[in-house]
């Protein structure tokens, strides 16, 4: 039958596999604080020298300030482990010519070093060509998106250059376990539809970093340097996508956004195992 992805523990996936890449949110931690059996489970992985990298949008911090709050929740992790959306970014805007220029990072204070030493201008300040939108959190949301979306019109009618960049692309997150918030790829949504409406098909489209696409994959495989990696996420659409389009097996763990509802979701998105959560050391 059916190729429907088994239910698998945490053993038999140790058993399995000899990297893992560990998405953050949904699966590790919510953002409050850690999911149950989080720290136990890296110190299993640990104990068997399986070697394993956190691959996360989140783009809110660099990974320093990251594995500091890790460590107030008990959780182990060097900054040197941690791949984010976020730390990709200072690399890209070389990579397109973008150094050096002027850019609005929306996002809080400890999102900033992203701009890789890109001038930071506010976001009704017209002279800004870089847009990086990095997190929901760290500015008066409604105004903020307000001013971007404006400065934004005003500079493609005067024809002058724009480009849109969100390493993040997640559109929600868990809050808590219970609650559910929007992140930065909705905000890339909503100025992508607004624009559109105004600019056509000469509106500009927002540029992800992040989990599905290739760049942190890239990035994380490169450093876990593994033969036989698997990613653990809690998104088909960006933890299962990406991983399957990097050729490698995923897991959806179920203690995200993202509940398993049976049927087949279309290959490119389909795990290969799923995890009810890390804590489960059942059976394998
Ligand atoms: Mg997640």
């Amino acid at each position: 039958m059916s190729g429907l992805p088994q239910t698998v523990s945490v053993p038999f996936l140790i058993e399995q596999y000899d990297g893992f890449l560990l998405d953050a949110y949904g699966v590790l931690v919510h953002g409050a604080g850690p999911l149950p059996g989080a720290g136990a489970f890296l110190r299993r992985l640990e104990a068997a020298a399986k070697p394993w990298l956190i691959v996360t949008n989140d783009a809110s911090k660099t990974p320093d300030i990251a594995a500091e709050k890790y460590r107030r929740w008990d959780l182990d992790i060097a900054p040197e482990r941690i791949i984010s959306s976020g730390s990709l970014l200072p690399a890209w805007l070389s990579a397109q010519g973008l150094a050096g220029a002027p850019t609005c990072l929306l996002g809080p204070s400890s999102a900033q070093p992203f701009a890789g030493g890109n001038p930071l201008l506010a976001a009704d300040d017209p002279a800004w060509e870089v847009l990086a939108i990095c997190d929901e959190a760290g500015f008066d949301f409604l105004a903020g998106m307000d001013a971007v979306l404006t400065t934004a019109i005003v500079r493609l009618d005067r024809g002058l250059p724009l480009t849109i960049v969100v390493p993040n692309p997640d559109l929600i997150y868990n809050a808590s376990p219970q609650q559910y918030g929007f992140a930065a790829g909705t905000m890339a949504s909503m100025l992508a539809n607004a624009l559109r409406l105004r600019f056509g098909a000469d509106a500009p489209v927002p540029i992800a970093l992040g989990k599905p696409h290739a760049p942190i994959f890239d990035a994380a495989l490169q450093r876990l340097g593994s033969q036989k990696p698997v990613m653990l996420g809690d998104q088909l659409a960006t933890d299962v996508r990406g991983a399957r389009s990097a050729g490698i097996d995923a897991v959806l763990v179920g203690t995200g956004v993202v509940t398993w509802r049976g049927g087949l979701p279309p290959a490119d998105e389909r795990p290969t195992w799923l995890l009810s959560n890390i804590d489960d050391s059942g059976v394998g």
